[in-house]
């Protein structure tokens, strides 16, 4: 089937929030963590965050990171770790709905996965850093990448425990995700618009 091809009926554009969560069965959405656990792990992460980036040039095992989050708003990739939720381009912060991701960093990228894949310290979103500009920033101005890099999975096939149809908005230079009628909202205009890679997110069951 064709990347582009969607199930009859899909309207585009049109879609709201309502039609998003009539289409959590087809796309699989179903997993929603407590607030409990955000407030636990996102304390824990904070604080840890210092010690793991100044260890990260030492030689590691495969490394990975969870609480990487679709944001309902935007559709847009963020890390849900810390105790606020950055600055989502549909206004205020991002919204967490759904899985829970785990995303390898700092290994050796290869033909299914990508590196120069960053955190913004600035709008919290997962943006592509090997082009010479940093893309366009919810928060203002370019992405500003901090810590890990991430390499993530692309053209492979989905699992009970991965989900694809995840893009580079080749706009601003996000990870979005492509699954839906709409393409969310763009810090660079209207919504996002992919290219290149279909990414491939491992999450927990
Ligand atoms: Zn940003
Ligand atoms: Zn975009």
């Amino acid at each position: 089937m064709s990347m582009n091809a969607f199930p009859a009926g899909w309207g585009r554009p049109g879609a709201n929030l309502t039609t998003m969560t009539d289409t959590h069965d087809v796309t699989g959405r179903r997993a929603f963590l407590s607030t409990a656990v955000k407030i636990a792990t996102g304390v824990a992460a904070a604080a840890a965050l210092p010690t793991l980036l100044s260890g990260a040039a030492s030689a590691a095992p495969l490394s990975t990171q969870n609480q990487w989050r679709f944001c309902q708003k935007c559709y847009g990739l963020f890390f849900w770790g810390y105790p606020t939720n950055g600055v989502c381009p549909a206004g205020a912060d991002h919204s967490a709905q759904g899985f829970n991701f785990t995303l390898s960093y700092d290994v050796a990228p290869n033909a299914n996965a990508q590196d120069n894949w960053h955190f913004c310290q600035k709008c919290f979103g997962m943006f592509f850093r090997g082009y010479p500009t940093d893309g366009v920033c919810p928060a203002g101005g370019g992405h500003d990448a901090q810590g890990f890099n991430f390499v993530l999975t692309h053209d492979v096939a989905p699992t009970g425990t991965a989900q694809n149809q995840w893009r580079f908005c080749q706009k601003c230079f996000g990870q979005f995700y492509w699954g839906y009628p709409g393409n969310g909202v763009c810090p660079a205009g209207a919504d996002h618009s992919a290219q290149g890679y279909n990414f491939v997110l491992s999450h927990f069951s």
